[in-house]
């Protein structure tokens, strides 16, 4: 089946702003959202047709990607399967959230998504790895099996919300669900609370996790552990946990996306006459050829030595820029040799030395005003 266009689905121009494309799934989503019209299921393909392209013309990245690759861009490829950011749901309640508390849910609301920050090295990234984090996570009070009250002693209905946890307020069409004030959502009032929980009903503990990272990763992307975030109101799932992946600084490797650079000295003799030259890459050592007559800042390009992508099966370059090093610490021996070159380059750098023959060609026409002659000769034109 092939997939709509995004920009149709929410009916804005390709260049309509992050504002536009708000409020035109905004008006798609109050229309169609499954909770208004509930046997029509034609709505619920359509609200969810509108919250997917909002998902992804929302996010500058994605639709970076979307709007250069349609809708393969943002598929992600088969290694991918942990990627795309969060749900639906959370497209959704980035908007309406704020305004209606959650009134459009119905049942209990689920957790809270949750992101730890995790630090990796270059090489873990390139090669995947798998990665033990230690998370604090909520839990069901063991003492009070999650009332809240004090074992022996019970909870009582809130009286205000008749145990619902929420008060209904109507605003406009509308009727807003709010946090009951008695309660604060607990539908419950606790006489004598829970010494272990303080009557939360929940306690904070640890656990350890095991988060497979896969190849190729980079930092900003997210991997997402289904469940693993907060807890949900009873009956309700836990949200997800997003680990974040931010890759640290290496000693000899700087990466853009699949690229991977590095800087490499190249003695004066090498650089000269040619010669081959050991590189470090990411999986061994390299060799590269370096042509007689080599420039310092020239690049030279090592096909698939980079990183394999996460989200294909391309693999990058490597790209070594060489820096020609200026030898020091000459004895009067070396010196002297060094000397004895130069002297045998005398009145021949146009041929041995162009570019250092064409800067002094220049340097003479400015001091001796010839290069304002040629100036004004241009001028004249
Ligand atoms: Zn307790
Ligand atoms: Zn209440």
């Amino acid at each position: 089946m092939s997939k709509r266009d995004y920009y149709e689905i929410l009916s804005v121009a390709r260049n309509a702003t992050e504002q536009d494309i708000k409020k035109a799934y905004r008006k798609l989503a109050m229309k169609y959202h499954p909770d208004r019209n509930p046997d029509d299921p034609d709505a619920d393909t359509k609200f969810k047709e509108a919250t997917e392209a909002y998902e992804v013309l929302s996010d500058q990245q994605k639709r970076a990607a979307y709007d250069q690759f349609g809708h393969a861009g943002v598929q992600g490829g088969a290694q991918g399967g942990g990627f795309g950011g969060a749900g639906f749901g959370d497209a959704f309640s980035d908007i309406f959230g704020d305004i209606f508390g959650g009134g459009f849910r119905k049942g209990p609301r689920a957790g809270d998504d949750m992101q730890y920050d995790l630090e990796i090295t270059l090489e873990q990234a390139v090669n995947g790895t798998e990665v033990d984090i230690r998370i604090p996570y909520e839990d069901t009070c063991d003492a009070c099996g999650g009332s809240g009250a004090e074992p022996g002693t019970t909870a009582q209905t809130c009286p205000t919300c008749g145990g619902e946890g929420q008060v209904r307020i109507q605003q406009g069409f509308f009727s807003v669900a709010r946090t009951c004030p008695t309660c604060h959502g607990r539908g419950k009032i606790i006489k004598s609370p829970c010494k272990k929980c303080h009557g939360d009903g929940v306690v904070t503990k640890h656990k350890t996790l095991s988060v497979k990272i896969p190849a190729g990763v980079d930092s900003g992307d997210r991997i997402r552990l289904q469940g693993e975030g907060g807890m949900g109101e009873p009956g309700a799932p836990r949200g997800n946990l997003y680990v974040r992946v931010r890759v640290k600084r290496h000693a000899i490797f700087q990466r853009d996306g699949d690229t991977l650079f590095c800087e490499m000295p190249l003695s004066f003799a090498t650089a000269t006459l040619g010669g081959e030259i050991e590189v470090p890459s990411l999986n061994g050592k390299a060799r590269l050829k370096i042509p007689a007559g080599t420039q310092s800042g020239q690049r030279f390009k090592l096909a698939g030595k980079g990183v394999k992508s996460v989200r294909s099966s391309r693999v990058g370059d490597l790209i070594c820029e060489v820096n020609i090093e200026t030898p020091i610490n000459l004895t009067s021996e070396q010196k002297a040799l060094l000397k004895a070159f130069d002297d045998s380059l005398h009145g021949k750098h146009a041929e041995h030395s162009p570019k250092s023959h064409s800067f002094f060609d220049a340097v003479k026409a400015f001091f001796t005003g010839d290069d304002d002659k040629d100036a004004g000769a241009k001028d004249k034109k």
